[in-house]
This record gives structure tokens, sequence and C-alpha cells, in this order.
């Protein structure tokens, strides 16, 4: 699959993405901000947009709908209960999305909101590592926050039963860059985290369109939301947090509690 990834530079810092076969050229327009962005990107590299993919509902996810489907007429699909305008096929989960030789499942993954999706496209004779585009539920380094109509504990749930069990090669392709910020965080919270310092300095003078595609085995090395058994982490958020319970999910909660705040 060709993955075509763009900063909208925006105050929100927006990933758009165009996913698409190399041997058909169809692609999928993934999330549009900019719809006439994604239209010209999409003409640059002789593609033709069969499909628009709306992960979530929020404003910054289905905005440039509208100009790719005056372009090229391609439906709105998204998960089956969202009400995105123009929508015109309900993704349920497990679902398999083919377009020419890609394959992607629909993960639904709540918890940044009730519809949220994430789609998987797994190992195949085309692909060879998962790939895993994750909207505003998993970023680099952080989780998605459940401000805007979702639920911290449907987050904590997405995670451990669909996220956590993907294998450490996959290729997570998230919804915003907050890269910087986020390993900011995680080092305030595991300050001996040699990797997250490491991926710090490494990013530190890329530019947005630049960031790395990181791979979940590398996000389970710093990301705070995917290490919750980590020792110094937990014993941090306890000097913090005296009465704080000791399950997976109660930390996780913590964690995404103080993220709130960063
Ligand atoms: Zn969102």
């Amino acid at each position: 699959m060709l993955v075509f990834r763009r900063y909208m530079n925006n105050a929100l810092r927006n990933f758009n993405y165009l996913l698409a076969c190399e041997h058909s050229r169809q692609a999928i327009a993934l999330d549009p901000l900019d719809g006439d962005a994604m239209v010209a990107l999409a003409q640059q590299h002789d593609l033709t947009i069969k499909l628009i993919i709306n992960t979530h509902e929020h404003h910054d996810h289905i905005e440039g709908n509208p100009a790719v489907q005056a372009a090229t007429g391609a439906p709105v699909w998204a998960h089956e209960n969202a009400r995105i305008p123009n929508q015109a096929h309900g993704i349920k989960a497990g679902d398999w999305i083919e377009l020419g030789t890609m394959r992607l499942q629909a993960l639904h993954t709540p918890g940044h909101t009730p519809v949220h999706l994430c789609l998987l496209a797994p190992a195949s004779e085309y692909d060879e590592v998962p790939l895993l585009f994750s909207g505003d539920t998993l970023f680099n380094a952080c989780a998605g926050n459940c401000k805007n109509g979702g639920n911290v504990d449907d987050m904590y749930d997405s995670f451990v039963s669909q996220l956590m069990p993907l294998p450490d090669d996959t290729l997570l392709y998230p919804g915003h860059d907050y890269m910087k910020n986020n390993l900011g965080f995680a080092l305030d919270r595991e300050p001996e985290n040699t990797m997250a310092a490491y991926w710090q300095d490494q990013v530190a003078l890329l530019g947005e369109d630049d960031m790395p595609v990181m791979t979940l085995g590398q996000e389970r090395e710093y990301n705070p939301f995917l290490r919750l058994h980590a020792d110094a982490m937990r014993q941090r958020l306890r000097e913090q947090f005296p009465d704080l319970g000791d399950s997976d999910r109660d930390v996780f909660k913590a964690l995404r509690r103080l993220r709130d705040q960063w």
C-alpha cells in the first residue's frame, strides 16, 4: 500500500492521509481536512480517490469531505453510528474495506468518541508489516483525549482489547502530530526513560512533515499509555496520588487525567 501523509499546518496539527493501491492507483482519503489539498495530492501521484473514510465525527477529521466529494464523487464511509453529513455507508466493527490490493479491517475503538474507528492493514503479500491508522485513539507517545464526547474507561478497554495485542512491527499512523509535546509528557512521567529522551532529541529539529513513522514496538518503549506496568512510572504516580488503585485501568486513567492538564 502507498501511504501519503500530509501535515495540515493548522492549530490542531492534523495529519491527512491518502492510502492507495499502487497497481490500480485507487485511493482512500482518510480524515480529509483540506480536501482540495488531498485532491491535488492524488492528481500529482496519478491516483483516483474512490472512497472517503472518517475515523470519527470531529470537525477537523471531516471538514474536507465536501471538497473531495465535489472533485471525485467518492462516498463518505464512517462508523455505522456516526452521523456525518452525506455519510453513505455505516462501517461495523470487524468489517473489511477492500480497494484494489488494499485490505483494511475496521477496529471499533471507542474512547475518544463512541464511534471512533481505527483501520488496520495486516501484513500481506503487498505489505510486509501491518499498518495501523489510529485517528485520535493512539498517538505517538500518548493516548487520545476523552474530553469531547469520549469516555476514558472505553479508551482503556479499546487499548487493552484491540491495540495492545498488535504486533511490534506494526507501523503507526496517527491523526495528529503531537509527538514532541507527548514525549515531554512521557519524560515527565518517566524521567529515566532513555528511549523517550533519545526520541525527543531525534525529533527536536525535524519539521512536522518529516516526523518519523514509529512502530508499536518502539511506542512500547516510551508511550506511557502502553507502559502501564513500568515500575518507576507507577511509583511516581503513587507519590502524587497516594489513593491510586493498583489496576492497569487506574494507572491509565490517572495518566489521562494528568495529560489533560499538561
Ligand atoms: Zn477528534
